[in-house]
Formats: C-alpha cells, sequence, structure tokens
C-alpha cells in the first residue's frame, strides 16, 4: 500500500483530519452572524470526515455542499449524516478545492477548517471569492504564529512546510487586500490539538501498524505523526490555527 492509502486509512476513522473543535465551530457560527438567516447556501471545503460539516447543519437553516478531494472521507461523513438525521441538508462532493463546482454568487457563506493550506491562503482566498453573494461570510482556519518572535527551530520547520504561516495581524491583512472585511478571530485552544485531534489518533497507532504488519511504511508515518506532535507539545505557545471570519466586500 502507498503512502498515500496508508495516510487514508490511518485518517479516516478519526472524527477530525486536523486541529479543531464542535464548540469553535458553534463559536464561528455565532460571530458569522448567520445563525438567524434562513435558507443558506454554505460550502464546507476540504471537510474530512465532515465534523464541521455536521455542526453546521445543525448550527444554520442552510443547505451545505461538503467538498473533499478524498470519497473514502465523504463516505464516513455521508455515514454520520444519516446517523444523526441531517443527510437530507448535505450534499457530498469529491473534487478539488481548486476548481468548486458553483456559480459566481452563489454562495452565502464558505468554511473552511484546517484545509486552505493545501492551496495556499491566498491563493485559496482569491479562486474562492467569486463564489460568494456580496457580503458573503468566509470562515476558514489556518495555522497562525501566536507572537512576534518564535524559536528558530519552529520558524525552520514552517519555513520548510509551509511558507504562509504568518501572525494573525498579516493574515488579516491578506484578507483585506482580497475584499473581505474581517469580522472576527480567535485562535484555536490547546485541547484542539491535543484531546480533539492527536490522542484520537495516537489511540489508533496500534490498531494501524498491525493492519499493515508493522511495515516500514506505516511505521514511518507514525514516526512522522509522533514527530509532529512533539514539535507542537515543545512550541504550542507559539503557534496554532486561527480562524478567520471577513465578509465579502461588494
Ligand atoms: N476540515 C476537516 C479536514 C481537515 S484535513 C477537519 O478539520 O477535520 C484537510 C482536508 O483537505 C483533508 O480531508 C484532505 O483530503 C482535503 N484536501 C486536501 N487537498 C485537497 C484539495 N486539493 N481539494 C479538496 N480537498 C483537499
Amino acid at each position: 500500500m502507498d503512502d498515500f492509502r496508508l495516510l487514508i486509512d490511518l485518517h479516516s476513522e478519526g472524527h477530525r483530519q486536523g486541529p479543531g473543535g464542535d464548540r469553535e465551530t458553534r463559536l464561528a457560527v455565532e460571530l458569522s452572524g448567520l445563525r438567524e438567516a434562513a435558507n443558506l447556501k454554505v460550502a464546507d471545503i476540504g471537510c474530512g470526515t465532515g465534523a464541521s460539516t455536521l455542526v453546521l447543519a445543525r448550527e444554520l437553516d442552510a443547505e451545505i455542499t461538503a467538498i473533499d478531494l478524498l470519497p473514502e472521507f465523504l463516505a464516513k461523513l455521508d455515514q454520520n449524516a444519516e446517523r444523526e438525521g441531517l443527510a437530507h441538508l448535505i450534499t457530498t462532493r469529491s473534487t478539488s478545492m481548486e476548481t468548486l463546482p458553483f456559480a459566481e454568487a452563489e454562495l452565502d457563506a464558505i468554511w473552511s477548517e484546517g484545509a486552505i493550506y493545501n492551496m495556499g491562503f491566498e491563493a485559496g482566498i482569491k479562486s474562492w471569492r467569486k463564489y460568494l453573494k456580496p457580503n458573503g461570510v468566509l470562515a476558514v482556519s489556518e495555522l497562525t504564529w501566536l507572537t512576534d518572535q518564535r524559536p528558530a527551530e519552529l520558524q525552520a520547520h514552517w519555513d520548510k512546510e509551509y511558507t504562509e504561516v504568518d501572525t494573525a495581524s498579516a493574515k488579516m491583512a491578506v484578507l483585506e487586500r482580497l475584499g473581505f472585511s474581517p469580522i472576527g478571530y480567535f485562535p484555536l485552544p490547546e485541547y484542539c490539538w491535543v484531546d480533539n485531534y492527536y490522542q484520537p489518533m495516537r489511540r489508533r497507532f496500534k490498531g494501524f501498524l498491525d493492519r499493515h504488519e508493522n511495515s516500514e511504511d506505516a511505521r514511518a508515518i507514525v514516526s512522522t505523526e509522533e514527530h509532529e506532535i512533539s514539535l507542537y507539545e515543545s512550541h504550542k505557545a507559539f503557534v496554532s490555527y486561527g480562524y478567520y471570519l471577513a465578509r465579502k466586500v461588494p
């Protein structure tokens, strides 16, 4: 099995495929001002197995299109939506976030938790903006420096892995430059990483390694994840995901 398949196997059993929390999705909904609106059309981009999609379906009066590259993740989302009686509100589409199946000005809101980095924050915002109605809401979480200064080891790691990591003020400036008016920001608290993402993933390591007969490739994946976890543990004062809410300037 190649690394890509192995990663899908490790992550598809997870409730989340990245740091986040139902409470934080609800906070973003609150800040979006959309709770009282009716008949919304919303996209959840890079939804994974749909932790945020299910919260949006419960909290908003909306038809939600949940987009992810991986049909394996969307199949889990479909199952969960069915089980929770939310399936009639959610349509899953397996496609790239770079070629979204929407018309211009079709959407009231675009949600995306821990996924826009796959395109890059700027490229994603530029390309998604047209699908929003005037005054439509963008809600994205994105890797963010929590402080002005940080340890060299951490800087070097992310300079290599994701060059767009930056402070919240710099991300807000990008949003403003690309035609959005920021309406909210909060950093994800530590439990969104540890309790909601890393610990459940760690509990899956043994079953994952057993399923793949402790293969070298499977062990390498576990060791990469362990490295990321320890990097986070050492440097959590300096880095998190920031949740950004912004309104499209007409
Ligand atoms: N929002 C989910 C998943 C975050 S992980 C959560 O917070 O739990 C990032 C997700 O982006 C993965 O599900 C991955 O399959 C998806 N992804 C990666 N590249 C993509 C692309 N080009 N288009 C659409 N989805 C993509």
